[in-house]
Order: C-alpha cells, then sequence, then structure tokens
C-alpha cells in the first residue's frame, strides 16, 4: 500500500485524504514545526503539536482553524491511524507516524538527537518506512559536545564585555535563539533580543516553556542602553536603525554551516560557533538505524549522498524526488 505519496503540494496520504508540510492550499495540513520551510499559510485546518500551535498563531495569524495533539495522542483520520513523536529540532517539533493496514509510515521533519533543555528529545518511532531530512547529510558534519560550544559563546560575551565591545550573535529567530537563551550564562549580563525572536519566546512561554529573562528590542530603547551586552538576532537586523550607536561591535554566527566556512546572510562575521538545530552525519546514520525501517525515503538536504550510502550498507534507500506522482509500495 502507499500509504503516503510525494507531490507538488509535499506529502499525501491518500487514504487519510490529508498533507504533511504542504505548500500551496490544501483542506487538511499536519505540521511537523513551526519553520516558515514546513508552516505555510493558506491552508484551510491544520493539526500540530500543542506546542507548536501558538508559535503557529504567531507566524500565521490568531484566525488558522487548528487542531492541537500531545505526543504520543493517536488520532483517527478517514481511518489512518495519526500521532506525533518528538523531534527535538525546536520547541514543539514533532515527528508525524502515520499508521494504516499493518504499515507504519514516518516523516520525520526536521530533527536533532542532542537535548537542548527546552523541546523534548528525539524518540526514535519503529516503521516500516522512514522518511528523514538530511540537511547536514554528508560525514564532515559532526557536531562538537554542545556545552562545549556554550561555553565558547560565554567566552566571546565576557571578553567583549570587558572591552566594553557590543556582542551580536546571529541565528534563526525560532529554534536556535531559543536554544542559546536557554543555555548561555545569563550572570555574564543582559540579553537583547530582535523583536522577531521576543515574539517567538512569547509564544513559548505562554506554553509554559521556560525561558530565562531577555530584554526585547523596540522603539524605546536605544544603542546607548544596549552597548557591551549580547544580542541575539536574526542577521536582517544589521540593516534596522539599531545598529547606529552600537560600535564597537562583534558579529558572530552559530550555525551547522560554520563546520564547513558556509554560512547564510551577507553580514561580516568575527566569530562563529558549530552549533544546529538539524543531527549531524552520526546523527542521521543513529536515528535511521533506531528505526528499524525497512525503506529509508531522502528529503532537504544532501538526498543523494546519504541515499547512496544507506543502499551501499544494504538499507533500502530512495530520493523524495524519484517518487514524485508514483505510488511507493512496500
Ligand atoms: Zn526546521
Amino acid at each position: 500500500m502507499d500509504l503516503l505519496r510525494f507531490t507538488k503540494n509535499g506529502i499525501y496520504c491518500p487514504k487519510g485524504d490529508f498533507y504533511v508540510d504542504a505548500s500551496g492550499k490544501v483542506e487538511r495540513n499536519i505540521i511537523t514545526h513551526a519553520h516558515s520551510d514546513h508552516a505555510r499559510p493558506g491552508h484551510r485546518s491544520y493539526l500540530a503539536h500543542k506546542s507548536t500551535v501558538p508559535l503557529l498563531r504567531a507566524r500565521l495569524g490568531k484566525k488558522i482553524d487548528v487542531q492541537s495533539l500531545i505526543y504520543g495522542e493517536e488520532i483517527s483520520i478517514n481511518g489512518v491511524k495519526v500521532s506525533l513523536h518528538p523531534a527535538g529540532h525546536i520547541y514543539g517539533s514533532s515527528q508525524i507516524k502515520v499508521r494504516s493496514g499493518g504499515e507504519v509510515w514516518v516523516v520525520s521533519g526536521d530533527y536533532k538527537l542532542e537535548d537542548d533543555h527546552l523541546s523534548v528529545p528525539f524518540e526514535p518511532v519503529k516503521c516500516n518506512v522512514f522518511i528523514t531530512e538530511c540537511t547536514f547529510g554528508l560525514p564532515v558534519y559532526n557536531w562538537p559536545d554542545q556545552q562545549k560550544v556554550y561555553d565558547q559563546i560565554n567566552k566571546w560575551w565576557r571578553e567583549n564585555k570587558d572591552q566594553g565591545i557590543t556582542s551580536l550573535l546571529f541565528g534563526y529567530s525560532l529554534g536556535k535563539s531559543q536554544r542559546i537563551i536557554k543555555n548561555i550564562n545569563h550572570s555574564i549580563g543582559v540579553v537583547f533580543v530582535h523583536k522577531t525572536v521576543g515574539t517567538m519566546n512569547e509564544a513559548i512561554i505562554l506554553d509554559g516553556g521556560e525561558l530565562p529573562k531577555t530584554i526585547t528590542i523596540n522603539e524605546k530603547i536605544n544603542s546607548e542602553d544596549i552597548k557591551g551586552n549580547l544580542i541575539i538576532a536574526p542577521p536582517s537586523i544589521t540593516s534596522g536603525r539599531i545598529m547606529q550607536g552600537l560600535a564597537p561591535i562583534s558579529m558572530a554566527m552559530a550555525s551547522g554551516w560554520i563546520q564547513t566556512g558556509k554560512y547564510y546572510g551577507r553580514s561580516k562575521i568575527d566569530k562563529g560557533f558549530i552549533l544546529s538545530d538539524h543531527a549531524d552525519w552520526d546523527g542521521l546514520l543513529h536515528a535511521i538505524n533506531e528505526t528499524r525501517a525497512e525503506k529509508v525515503i531522502t528529503m532537504h538536504g544532501y538526498t543523494q549522498e546519504l541515499t547512496r550510502w544507506l543502499n551501499e550498507q544494504g538499507i533500502n534507500s530512495i530520493e523524495i524526488g524519484e517518487l514524485m506522482h508514483q505510488p511507493f509500495k512496500l
């Protein structure tokens, strides 16, 4: 049975008549997590984890029609059983388990294996077919111990502060920013956040998530108030008015791409920290192995490389692009 199909609108379950992380306009869309390349506007109804709902409302509008589930809770959609399981990627992120006719398929969404102390850690789900992301699906991606990275961030921030230098740390407004806020040493100084980060923090706190105190940058805050402290923001902040008067400033990026010298944005970076909310190469292989899946479908990232490697190891794998519009049966 082809429990899930791969269409131009995304992953589709014909029997249950629902999509996962769909694009375009669909009737029923199950969301793995609230990042904009997974949670898109314009769908008639949404289903997501309870902790993702406030983030979805903050990003897509308060009026969206959204049903929530907790991890492990199973519902039936047109006879197909659906449940959500922790992905450990960002707050509320979920793997989607789909069960029907004796088959289990799991859509991983984005995931990481480290416990970031804010999102519920990744839990492997046994399945017949595992649809995995592979953003960092090359052996060169091998994350350092995360506490060492937080120590590096603390050291950089402390040294800057001692010299009267403002520290500006770039990261995604949802996920990376909160992970850093949660794990750095707040005794060093005051943490300011860009308003897009502040909005996400508020949504997480509203849901009961525990985050240390930060100050959101708004019209009332001047550069003088911030100088010498730490700012956590997406790279777009560099075009904002607040940048004037912050000098001297040290700019840093926290990203998995730092490991290979690639990073997004055009800002000049003085310092890079290897910190990713995706699994590294070993993490991907470990997660795939734990699912005991008979077939692995790869998407997002180095699909060709990971698929080839898995097949060489005797694990039946195929890239999602090969399956567009074609039934895929066990
Ligand atoms: Zn994501």
